[in-house]
């Protein structure tokens, strides 16, 4: 997917991630409004209950206080009768003291037969009544008309002799008596229910008033409180149909009276309780607004983690196409530098065998130095693509300043005055010499910097300074600086300086070999190294570059004069470099490649040692009881016994006869700290393959014995030719070594790499010898390449034979090994085809080996027949082409 796409799907993404979560925010809002709701409904409902269930209560208590004054007046009434019974006071007397008490009363006593005795007489529709009293009953009464009556037996041993009543007419009920009042309501009436009418209206009652219904002359709300009150003796309701701001209120008293009251729904009491009420409002007003704040923050922080989450995958697919990328450089770089190496190391004995004056040297010559170019452009692409995917290691061990500074004199001191430059190096003589570093790192920052500078100067010089300081911990803080006088960088320039791929100034630098990545290694390691790079530069002037390094010093033993030194150091290269020859000497070389074996044979062809070639770990064994050998080289990758499990036999090899022998590894996989894996398993040494002539021959100067190396007075005319690159070489080649193989690469590149190599095997268009790539895998020697390709052919029963065992047997691991040998095999050959099916299967190979992944088996055991016939068809083809 391309970024702008992945960014869309990113947006598209946060999009709806923040709609959903709007929505999930409203469905929240929606549930704790309905929530809400429903809780103050109930809450409401319950209050009204309350305030109901209060009113009520207040209800009854009037309508207790309003039965009592009427029970009050009857027994008022029977106190006179008493009066009467004992002859205190006549009837007359009595009637005159009721109607004295109350103005608008009247009153009067009627014998048992009826007849009046005192006071005024009833009409005779309430005669009835009196028959009721005379019965013994004592009540109060309305009669329409009339008003309220209040009458009472009077009696005499124990017989019933008069009746004594007294009556309030409806005008002085409405304006003075029995008006009711309580702390809820000044609106009080007293009511008939059996009449239906308003007996004792309230004080200052008016029709117009709003508790009086005028349509049905009754108080408001008195069907709907009638009905409350069926079922209670006192009642109370707020409705909204009645009068939303009173509470309506009825209460029995006696008889057929009842009180009928408001009380105001804002009354303290209630509003008390309502406060409250409005309190939990507000609480929950505020928890619902609370509520929404949090969800709105953890929205946008729910939001943010989505956009973040969003934006980490994205980085983190582009950390992993830019590793993928690296990986892809890497590999690629691995790929291309082992066939260079094998042109090198070819090119290397054309140089040996042909004779000084031939023009073959001249080709060969240019082949080194095209080669060398090419070498330290994949070096650097390596090296890059290492640090970019986190796998480059700084490596520290005690090295001599004094060496790396010879190293680098000779290598810049010889391209500058190439180019006509001066070379001047200023060393202060008080800089340590016994450093604790990464020698070989250190090296390369440096050999970058003078690079630049030579390269980027066409007259004038090119110094190399260094200096130091010490720490106050003992440490040195080292500088190196490169000074020279050559093109400058423009100020807006420096920003990009140190930026990969950026080259500057274009068109003064046009002519330049460049790859603009020099200086982002440079500075990416020196900052590995806890260091620091600074640049000053006048455009037009010259610039300086200076590295400033943090080492640990290992002994405190001044450089002294470099100059001195150097001449001193330059003899002794001479020296080393001098050729040898060691007649007596004889060495075992382990390798289950023949092709190396070949190669290590013809380097050392010229130092007439016998060389005896071995191809297992078994083997190996057998002959260290055979025969001493003076140094053996032994490949660390074999199968069945590798390197490591064939040294530590010999450790404890019964009839050994090269117990001290030096063993030296031989490593495809020159990775940092391979070194002091070797050392730690018991090697003396190691040596990284596709061999070097001159390292080899360092390693035998090194460990053969004296006696038996003898110097030779030839000049050494290599020594004439850029020593630098045999440094640059050398170094890179220990240093960047494959470190991803190609199991680490993506599923997606498995496949289509094995679909590439399906693809292309079936192809029948696709010639299985590339002739040309055997012979440049052959430098160019066509009598080298036909011996090669008949090593091959010759070979192709015993190795087929061996990948079919491996096969049948499912040992996965001598698989893989073989198909990784049968790939470059059948490479160096030409056989690319074969060496890409090949390929396809090691890759498979490893991929189940590291991943346990049953699918690659699936595609071996498709795949494995075809790289067989392949083998057969290059080997028809070789013979059809007369290649054999
Ligand atoms: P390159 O392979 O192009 O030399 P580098 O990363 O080493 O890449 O340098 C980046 C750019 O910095 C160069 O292309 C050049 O323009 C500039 N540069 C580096 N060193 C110098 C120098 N000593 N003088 C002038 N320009 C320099």
């Amino acid at each position: 997917m391309l970024e702008t796409e992945k960014i869309d799907t990113g947006k598209k993404n946060v999009f709806r991630f923040a709609l959903k979560l709007v929505s999930r925010f409203l469905i929240f809002l929606a549930v704790l409004g309905l929530i809400g709701w429903l809780v103050l409904t109930k809450m409401e409902s319950m209050l009204q209950g309350e305030i109901e269930e209060f009113v009520a209560d207040q209800a009854e208590i009037t309508a207790q206080i309003a039965g009592e004054r009427f029970e009050g007046e009857l027994i008022q009434l029977n106190r006179y009768g008493k009066q009467l019974e004992a002859g205190n006071m006549t009837p007359e007397n009595i009637i005159a003291a009721i109607n004295l008490s109350e103005t608008g009363v009247y009153s009067g006593i009627v014998d048992v037969s009826g007849n009046l005795v005192a006071g005024a007489g009833l009409p005779d529709t309430i005669k009835t009544q009196i028959k009721r009293a005379m019965s013994g009953d004592s009540f109060v009464d309305y009669h329409e008309n009339i008003g309220l009556v209040m009458m009472t037996p009077i009696i005499y041993n124990g017989n019933v002799r008069f009746v004594v009543y007294k009556v309030y007419n409806d005008r002085i009920l409405k304006e003075k008596y029995f008006h009711l009042e309580n702390k809820i309501s000044k609106n009080i009436y007293i009511c008939d229910t059996k009449l239906n009418k308003i007996i004792i209206p309230y004080t200052n009652f008016n029709e117009d008033d709003i508790f009086y219904d005028k349509h049905k002359q009754l108080p408001l709300g008195y069907d709907e409180i009638m009905s409350k009150l069926s079922t209670n003796h006192s009642a109370a309701m707020h409705s909204n149909s009645i009068d939303e701001d009173y509470v309506v209120f009825a209460s029995e008293i006696q008889g057929n009276f009842i009180i009928i009251g408001y009380s105001d729904w804002n009354y303290s009491a209630i509003g008390g309780i309502f406060s409250v009420h409005r309190i939990v409002v507000w609480v929950f007003f505020l928890l619902i607004v609370l509520f929404s704040i949090f969800v709105l923050y953890s929205f946008t922080a729910e939001l943010k983690v989505a956009e973040s989450d969003e934006l980490r995958e994205a980085k983190d697919d582009a950390d992993r196409a830019n590793q993928a990328k690296s990986e892809f450089l890497a590999n690629m770089s691995h790929e291309i530098r082992t066939p260079l190496n094998a042109v090198l190391g070819m090119d290397e004995m054309i140089l040996r065998e042909v004779p000084i004056d031939s023009p073959i040297r001249t080709y060969a010559w240019n082949i080194k130095s095209a080669g060398e170019t090419l070498l330290s452009l994949i070096n650097d692409i390596l090296d890059f693509s290492k640090i970019e995917s986190g796998k480059m290691e700084i490596v520290e061990t005690t090295y001599y300043l004094s060496s790396v500074l010879n190293d680098i004199f000779n290598m810049m001191r010889f391209k500058a005055e190439q180019k006509g430059l001066d070379f001047k190096i200023e060393v202060d003589e008080s800089v340590p010499d016994v450093l604790y570093g990464d020698e070989v790192r250190i090296r390369q920052v440096i050999v970058n910097i003078l690079n630049n500078s030579v390269k980027y100067t066409q007259k004038g010089s090119v110094t190399f300074k260094v200096t130091w300081q010490r720490m106050t911990d003992g440490s040195a803080m080292m500088s190196f600086s490169s000074i020279d006088t050559g093109i400058g960088i423009k100020e807006e320039d420096l920003p990009k300086l140190f930026s990969k791929f950026q080259r500057l100034d274009l068109q003064k630098n046009r002519t330049v070999e460049g790859t603009g990545l020099g200086l982002s290694i440079t500075i990416k390691l020196v900052k590995m190294m806890s260091g620091e790079l600074k640049v000053e530069s006048v455009y037009g002037q010259g610039s300086t570059f200076t590295i400033l390094l943090p080492q640990k010093v290992e002994k405190y033993e001044a450089i002294g004069d470099f100059r001195a030194r150097a001449e001193a150091f330059i003899q002794q290269q001479k020296d080393y470099h001098e050729s040898f020859i060691a007649p007596d000497a004889e060495i075992l070389v382990v390798d289950d490649s023949d092709m190396n074996l070949f190669v290590v044979e013809n380097l050392l062809k010229k130092t007439k040692i016998h060389v005896t070639r071995s191809m297992s770990g078994k083997d190996c064994l057998e002959k260290m009881t055979e025969n001493h050998y003076d140094v053996i080289f032994l490949d660390h990758m074999m199968p069945e016994m590798d390197g490591i499990e064939t040294l530590e036999r010999s450790k404890t090899l019964e009839n050994s006869k090269n117990i001290d022998t030096p063993i030296i590894a031989l490593t495809a996989n020159a990775i940092s700290g391979v070194k002091e894996m070797f050392l730690s398993k018991g090697f003396n040494d190691y040596l990284s393959k596709p061999v070097d002539s001159k390292a080899l021959e360092r390693m035998l100067q090194k460990y053969l014995p004296v006696d038996k190396v003898i110097a030779t007075d030839e000049t050494d005319e290599e020594l004439m030719q850029p020593i630098s690159q045999e440094v640059n070489t050398q170094s890179s080649k220990e240093e960047t070594a494959p470190t991803v193989q190609s199991t680490d690469k993506t599923s997606t590149e498995e496949v289509s790499t094995q679909d590439d190599a399906a693809a292309s095997a079936t192809s029948s268009a696709v010639p299985n010898i590339d002739v040309e790539l055997g012979m440049n895998y052959c430098g160019g020697m066509e009598e080298m390449y036909k011996e090669f390709i008949k090593m091959f052919c010759e070979k192709r029963e015993e190795t087929k034979q061996k990948i079919n065992d491996a096969f049948n047997n499912e040992n996965w691991k001598d698989y893989t090994t073989f198909v990784h040998a049968l790939k470059s095999g059948s490479l160096s050959v030409g056989g690319k085809v074969l060496s890409e099916q090949a390929k396809a299967l090691e890759m498979a190979g490893h991929a189940y080996l590291d991943n346990n992944d049953d699918s690659q088996l699936d595609y071996i055991r498709e795949n494995h027949s075809k790289a067989m016939e392949l083998y057969d068809a290059f080997v028809d083809e070789a013979k059809e082409r007369g290649l054999l």
